[in-house]
């Protein structure tokens, strides 16, 4: 499985010239099987505070934070999302630092952590925390005896970085399409895979946010790793797209070169559906060699194995929104 890791960081070299700055790290990392250095602070804008040398703090609104990790090279962001009895913080990080001291430093709300998708850089690793709630897929329901789940190396692609295989404790399973209420402030689950096929966003209807993981965010979208898929990716949004209203907000887990919280809008939610049917049906043409790149937006990019390597097939087509 390692060599097979490293395939890819060879194989993405050969598209190397297309590539992100962030792409380029993750490559290195793949190859060197370490962490690459942090970055030095920049800017972030005033909307911004700086928690500590870090993580930052955004506020979205009063009960929504983005605590973001502007000098790890990936650029993630997290998101603390408030209710009047129960708190969620929807990803965690590497856990090269602990999260937990930014979260109990914006609320005393019972916590839990909910996983986007099951890659290193959003689990928090050896943090470990006292509540997790887990999207329920049966491939994942299968393998967690007594709500222990061991990761799988494709799932979790942590030896990228150094880090161990580490088990879940799910105290809680969420069912796709179902309603979380954190008191006052009910968030719909979307199974939304093509990123991973274990990938969720978590939607606030009232406010219109759409918590994106990495689904979509501004810079490159990978949907050329081991447990990626195209027709998944198509499947999650179309889902998206029928639940949302105009007003959507895309609050998504990776950015760009960008300030502050990476945030996009329904029409790239839109664009990113008509650029999966695009390839799809073989009006669109990508370039680069492996992976190759199409272009979704001016600030979104979907990176992809090459059309005879693409798998249309939906994993779980009976996840699809109900409103489909
Ligand atoms: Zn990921």
């Amino acid at each position: 499985m390692k060599i097979s890791i490293s395939i890819i960081a060879v194989v993405l070299v050969l598209g190397a010239l297309m590539i992100d700055q962030r792409t380029n790290l993750f490559i290195y990392a793949m190859t060197n099987n370490e962490l690459p250095e942090l970055l030095p602070p920049k800017d972030e804008g005033e909307a911004v505070v700086w928690f500590d040398d870090y993580y930052t703090v955004q506020r979205i609104d009063e009960r929504t934070f983005a605590i973001g990790e502007p000098r790890y090279y990936q650029f993630n962001f997290n998101y603390l999302i408030l209710g009047e009895s129960r708190a969620i913080i929807f990803d965690a990080g590497t856990g090269q630092r602990d999260i937990r001291a930014v979260v109990e430093s914006l609320t005393d709300l019972p916590l839990t952590f909910v996983p986007s998708h099951l890659h290193y850089d959003h689990i928090g690793n050896e943090v470990v925390f006292e509540k997790t709630a887990l999207i329920d897929l049966p491939h994942l329901r299968q393998r967690a005896v007594n709500n222990t789940l061991p990761l799988t190396r494709f799932e979790h692609l942590g030896e990228v970085e150094g880090y161990a295989l580490p088990e879940l404790m799910i105290s809680e399973w969420l069912i796709p399409n179902e309603t979380i209420d954190l008191g006052n402030r009910p968030l719909l689950v979307l199974y939304t895979p093509g990123h991973t096929e274990d990938s969720i966003s978590l939607f606030d209807q009232e406010s219109g946010y759409l918590f994106a993981g990495d689904f979509l965010y501004p810079g490159q979208l990978y949907g050329f790793l081991p447990n990626s898929s195209m027709g998944d990716y198509l499947q999650g949004a179309q889902t998206i797209e029928s639940v949302s209203g105009d007003s959507l907000r895309v609050f998504g887990a990776h950015r760009d070169a960008s300030m502050g919280v990476p945030e996009l809008n329904l029409e790239t939610v839109i664009r990113l559906r008509e650029t999966l049917n695009g390839i799809r049906s073989g009006a669109l043409e990508s370039t680069g060699t492996y992976p190759v790149v199409y272009e979704v937006s001016d600030r979104v990019q979907l990176l992809s194995e090459p059309k005879w390597l693409q798998d249309w097939t939906p994993m779980y087509p009976g996840l699809h929104s109900k409103n489909n």
